[in-house]
């Protein structure tokens, strides 16, 4: 880890091109365009609707939910390397593109608190750290509490599972440290999470930070699938 620290952020994580950014201007401007999504999901819409037709069905238990980026070319591939190597000039980076996506900036400036999603003690001793927590601290680090949202227990690989077991294999795995909990009510909260693909691990998440009686729960993605969440 130590080397990837020192890896001097000279190229461009998407097309390589020297000299850079961690991400350079062009690939920012041609693969990072802002877009309408569902207020809910976060699922890009074409259909001019705020809400796509299945949250209208099955409203999430959160009251918006905003994305950075389509997790698809080239952004699925930056971040299985962010996952895995701490950079903190891509951090820094993926962090600015989060803060110009649509009504991103206003929801970090009204919220009071910001809680990265968790790992399990066992995924972040296999990765070192927490990519949600390194965003958060890029995006607002005066409101970020790591140690209110707790994963409680350690869970199988999401992307390995269809739908329904994805539900069924996160739940009860977050829960609120008890004497941080108290201090969440009547709060706006912005929960952060890297990727977002079927919602399940949001859904779970986002269920014992509403018992705690929040104002306002917003789920803020860096990269969401381009596929419904019910899928
Ligand atoms: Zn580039
Ligand atoms: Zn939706």
């Amino acid at each position: 880890m130590f080397s990837a620290l020192l890896k001097l952020p000279g190229q461009c994580e998407v097309c390589r091109s020297w000299p850079a950014r961690a991400l350079c201007e062009a690939c920012v401007a041609r693969f990072a365009r802002p877009k309408p999504r569902c207020r809910l999901c976060a699922l890009p819409l074409n259909t001019g609707t705020p809400v796509c037709g299945d949250c209208l069905l099955n409203p999430p238990p959160w009251q918006a939910c905003l994305a950075g980026l389509d997790y698809a070319y080239p952004w699925a591939g930056v971040l299985g390397r962010f996952k895995f190597r701490q950079s903190a000039g891509l951090a820094a980076s993926l962090a600015s593109l989060m803060r110009s996506a649509p009504w991103v900036e206003p929801a970090l400036d009204e919220a009071e608190v910001l809680l990265p999603m968790p790992l399990s003690t066992q995924r972040l001793k296999e990765r070192g750290y927490n990519q949600s927590l390194l965003l958060a601290r890029q995006l607002a680090p005066e409101k970020v509490q790591a140690q209110t949202l707790l994963r409680i227990r350690h869970t199988e690989a999401q992307s390995e599972l269809p739908r329904e077991q994805r539900l069924r294999n996160v739940a009860g795995a977050f829960a609120l440290e008890p004497t941080a909990a108290a201090s969440l009510a009547g709060k706006r909260v912005v929960l952060l999470d890297d990727v977002m693909t079927s919602g399940a691990s949001l859904r779970a998440a986002a269920l014992p930070v509403q018992q705690a009686g929040v104002a306002h729960l917003t789920c803020l993605v860096l990269a969401r699938t381009p596929a419904p969440m019910h899928a």
